[in-house]
């Protein structure tokens, strides 16, 4: 608990700094970006190396099939959850009805691409099963994750196993090192990336938009705080104390860097060293719940394109509505854990009910402070995949 205060002394004087001190981007900036660097070139790695490895000692489909049951149930309850909080909020609120962000900001709207529900999906397919090594290049950890399981299946089940399954626990465990080392700078990491988010925006945007980013950050923090933690323990894992106790430091990391997949490493380590689980469960279920839950990000964009309507006057209807819901959980699940992947998903649900796609322009300006609280929610979720299937398995 002593280092994860510290972080949070580095988060609070990241802020601090950049309020008394802007302006010095560059500099202070600098730790961060090569903190996030470093967590980043861990990722493809951790996910070959882990899910291979564990996969081939595993050899079970029947066991690898028990726990993705679990997880995708634990994953989809808890983001129809999370939209549907953003859904009453955001009624009962009414943020846009009282907004002054009208039409300058319309005019900042970034260029956004519309895609059908189909294309979408399609989209989405071929980033399942696409050429390894051009997944691990591009950064899709979903298609590496997808090779990773079956290989290290197929593996388990071959003859002549013992030089493979030596090479890849040999590789988790230099791995597993790097991670260690990494965390170190956890708190120097923090500091600088807070500094970089909080001199690089300003909180005056944040101030203007109030009712808007009031609205998300409740229901976040509502999500994040009282349903993900009770979802927890109603599925078996831990009691709320223990779980956000050990969320706190991929939380902080989250919060800062905005990308969930970044902070990936630090998500496996709480739930190997402080939650105590299996790391052949975590390391199938974080990479998969860094990929495509995203409670956060399902609950921003619901409240957001409601958000939209409102400023435009327009009504949206039950049915309509339900179209949101459903829109948002699957952009949600296509969005990449990484900064802003939410913003540019929008688009899936904005053009589904037939909204303006130049309405993100409006909330711009804050995309990246509430893109900081929605991967904090996120990476707890993963944290929460994690300590569900871990307590099935124990059942
Ligand atoms: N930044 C988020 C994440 O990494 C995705 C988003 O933009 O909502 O989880």
């Amino acid at each position: 608990m002593r280092f994860a205060l510290i972080i949070l002394a580095g988060l609070i004087l990241g802020v601090v700094a950049a309020l008394a001190w802007p302006g010095q981007e560059l500099w202070l900036g600098l730790p961060g970006d090569a903190f996030v660097a470093a967590l980043k070139a861990l990722i493809m790695p951790i996910v070959f190396c882990s899910v291979a490895g564990a996969m081939a000692k595993l050899g079970s489909v029947p066991q690898l099939m028990r726990w993705l049951r679990r997880a995708l149930l634990y994953f989809a309850s808890t983001m129809v959850l999370a939209v549907g909080l953003g859904l009453f909020l955001v009624n009962t609120m009414q943020p846009g009805v009282s907004s002054q962000a009208k039409p300058a900001a319309l005019a900042k709207a970034p260029p956004i691409e519309q895609l059908s529900t189909g294309e979408f999906l399609r989209a989405q397919v071929g980033k399942l099963l696409m050429d390894p090594v051009k997944a691990w290049a591009s950064g899709n950890v979903l298609g590496v994750l997808v090779f990773a399981l079956l290989f290290g299946l197929m593996l388990g089940r071959s003859e002549g196993l013992s030089p493979w399954v030596d090479l890849l626990s040999s590789a988790e465990a230099a791995l597993a090192r790097l991670i260690d080392m990494l965390i170190y700078f956890t708190p120097v990491g923090v500091f600088s990336l807070a500094y970089k988010q909080v001199a690089s925006s300003g909180i005056e945007v944040i101030l203007k938009l109030g009712p808007y980013v009031l609205c998300v950050a409740l229901g976040l923090l509502i999500h994040g705080l009282i349903v993900l933690p009770l979802a927890v323990r109603l599925f078996g894992g831990p009691g709320p104390k223990r779980f956000l106790s050990a969320a706190f430091k991929p939380v902080m990391v989250a919060f800062s860097s905005a990308s969930s997949a970044a902070t990936l490493p630090v998500t496996l380590e709480a739930a190997e060293k402080d939650l105590g689980i299996d790391p052949a469960v975590s390391r199938t279920v974080a990479p998969l719940g860094a990929t495509i839950n995203m409670d956060g990000t399902a609950l921003y964009e619901a409240v957001a394109a409601l958000f939209i309507a409102q400023v435009y006057g327009i009504d949206l209807s039950m049915g309509q509505q339900v179209i949101v819901a459903f829109t948002a959980c699957l952009a949600a699940i296509g969005a990449a854990g990484i900064p802003s992947a939410g913003l540019v998903t929008m688009a899936l649900v904005l053009s589904a009910v037939g909204l303006p796609l130049e309405g993100v322009g409006l909330i711009l300006a804050v995309d990246r402070f509430l893109d900081m609280l929605r991967t904090s929610v996120n990476v707890l979720g993963d944290l929460g995949g994690c300590t569900v299937v871990a307590a099935g398995d124990k059942d």
